[in-house]
């Protein structure tokens, strides 16, 4: 048997749900209680020893059962951390916990993580957390989850069980199938529910044993212990006083040592430099950092480099050895964005690759185009190129993570385009679909205004006020509706005149509907010469309009108008409105 290395876990789940206090509860004091030892606060991780996880366990678990040395967790929780933190085979992270607070069910950000742990292909637990809120709870001495269930009453434990079932019904609704972990019988269809109270390490245990049970199932070809390379994430650049340039980074492969050469991905492409230190820390007692000449993965480690080089966070770190030209390779690819684009959509910048994708995957999910992506701040650039699009619908700038240059915030007002950013996803989905729904109606209306809606009138012979220059007559709105500019035909084609203003009692419209009786100034010809009372007058349209209103839904008397119209204009030219 292979040796196997420590899996990578990472915490996923909607904010506030207590992702940030799960991870507290692992490293936290109540498992370090009997004595410490055994959990290893690294830099940017915290590693757990499996002799720790069945030490906790006080006997219900044993050696035998577990190959790997422990589990490392990723300190910096949530998807978008966890889509940023890659390897070539896909996320950094072997294995996940999805936190879903009990009493909130699944929430926008459960959905999105759900999503990308899919895309990733990522086992993972689920962890419904919070269960000290529900009624009856009794305060327990015993913090493993099954021996804490036992000192509950029933009405607790029946509380549990509908807040779980409604957690299960909305997961199935997300085609996931889960249980309670202690119910489920084939680990392969479903996926474990480990009840939790990070407030009183209520469950800790039972997480730490479902993932280290999960780890030993299903990852074992993902975790060996592959010692000929070393491959390191980098999570975090630092430029320290004393050290010049350091990555905080998890070695996930292989070992580094001081003085190796390495490959890392710049804004320059790959570039090579050397391993000035190693640093990691000791214990969760200590916040001293410790220096190393040699680590192992995998482990959250801080490496010093010898060169000034803008490395991109989320990329990664390879050792320079054996064939190079396969290892620039494979850092040029890993530094593309997959991202399908289209010719028209919205322009989205974000801080990192990773985050830039988890942004696209989900605008991808609910319809929304991308036409251009970049990572970065948003710039006065930015706001040229996106203000000047032909397509108004495409004037639209979404930043995720990002923040405006100072010049382009003091040049906001000069440019002709909507700039939404957010640092989380979905308010900056909710925001980009809002703008995208508003600029819609609202061209849907300009386009409406502009252009003209057959409509037929006649002049009420009780209401005449002025005869000429302009005539003022009240008229009756038979059918569609007239517009202020629109331009007049009598039934034989002939010019009928211009709509000036409309009035209906003080007001002054720019519309008029069918069934409506207004006041309209009609300029260009005369009354009683070129109109008259006794004829009906249409509102005249051109070719190019009849196929827009054609695919448009237009009233039945409306309809009928616009075939009249059509008529009145075959009388001049048989082929009228036939060739557009
Ligand atoms: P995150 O945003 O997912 O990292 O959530 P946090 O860990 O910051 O927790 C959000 C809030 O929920 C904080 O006020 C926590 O104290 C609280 N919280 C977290 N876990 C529990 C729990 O098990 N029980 C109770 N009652 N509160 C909790």
């Amino acid at each position: 048997m292979e040796a196997l290395r420590q899996p990578i876990v990472c915490v996923l789940g909607h904010v506030d749900h207590g992702k940030t206090s799960i991870l507290d509860s692992i490293r936290g004091t109540s498992l370090m209680k009997k004595e410490s030892g055994g959990i290893t606060q690294r830099i940017g991780a915290t590693e757990i020893s499996i002799q720790r996880i069945i030490e906790i366990s006080g006997g219900k678990i044993s050696s035998k059962m577990f190959k790997i040395p422990g589990l490392l967790f990723v300190d910096t929780p949530g998807h978008v951390a966890f889509a940023n933190m890659r390897t070539r085979g896909g996320a950094l992270a072997d294995i996940a916990i999805l936190v879903i607070d009990i009493n909130d069910g699944i929430m926008p950000q459960t959905v999105e993580s759900i999503n990308i742990l899919r895309k990733f292909k990522t086992p993972f637990i689920i962890v419904a957390n919070k269960i000290d809120t529900l009624a009856y709870f009794i305060k327990p001495e015993n913090t493993s989850f099954s021996e804490f269930l036992k000192e509950q009453r029933q009405e607790y434990i029946d509380e549990l069980d509908n807040k779980l079932y409604a957690i299960i019904n909305q997961l199935y609704q997300h085609n996931l199938t889960a249980d309670r972990f202690d119910r489920i019988t084939d680990f392969t269809k479903n996926v474990s529910i480990v009840p939790s109270s990070a407030k009183y390490s209520i469950g800790i245990l039972e997480i730490l044993m479902t993932i280290s049970g999960l780890a030993q199932r299903f990852l074992t070809p993902s975790i060996a212990l592959i010692n000929n390379l070393a491959k390191a994430n980098v999570l975090e650049i630092r430029r320290e006083e004393s050290l010049g340039m350091t990555l905080d980074s998890i070695l996930y492969q292989g070992k580094l040592k001081t003085g190796m050469a390495v490959y890392v991905n710049t804004s320059e492409g790959p570039k090579e430099t050397k391993i000035k230190a190693l640093f990691t820390n000791v214990s969760s007692k200590s916040t001293k950092v410790t220096e190393r000449s040699v680590v192992n993965s995998a482990s959250g480690v801080r490496i010093a480099i010898s060169d000034k080089l803008d490395v991109i966070p989320g990329t990664t770190l390879i050792e320079a050895k054996g064939d190079i030209d396969s290892i620039i390779k494979e850092l040029q690819e890993e530094s593309q964005v997959k991202i399908d684009l289209d010719e028209h959509g919205i322009t989205l910048k974000a801080d990192t690759l990773g985050s830039l994708e988890a942004v696209a995957f989900e605008l991808g999910t609910r319809g929304i185009k991308i036409r251009s992506t970049q990572i970065g701040e948003i710039s006065k650039r930015d706001l040229i190129d996106v203000s000047t699009l032909p397509d108004q619908m495409d004037r639209i700038l979404a930043g995720f993570n990002v923040d405006l240059s100072t010049d382009a915030k003091n040049n906001l007002m000069n440019y002709d385009v909507a700039v939404v950013a957010s640092k989380v996803i979905y308010s900056l989905i909710e925001e980009i679909e809002k703008w995208l729904k508003n600029k819609k109606e609202e061209m849907d209306e300009e386009s409406k205004q502009g252009m003209p809606i057959p409509s037929k009138l006649v002049i009420m012979p009780e209401y005449i006020f002025r005869a000429a220059k302009p005539i003022i007559v009240g008229v009756k709105i038979l059918s569609g509706r007239i517009k202020v500019g629109d331009n007049m035909i009598r039934d034989d084609g002939k010019y009928a005149g211009t709509i000036k203003s409309i009035r209906d009692g003080e007001v002054s419209k720019r519309f008029a509907e069918a069934g409506q009786e207004v006041a309209v100034a009609i300029d260009g010809v005369t009354l009683n010469r070129q109109i008259s009372a006794d004829q009906p007058i249409y509102v005249d349209i051109t070719e190019d309009v009849v196929k827009k209103l054609k695919e448009r839904s237009l009233d039945e008397k409306t309809m009928e108008t616009l075939e009249e119209i059509i008529k009145i204009k075959r009388k001049e030219n048989i082929f009228w409105g036939t060739r557009v």
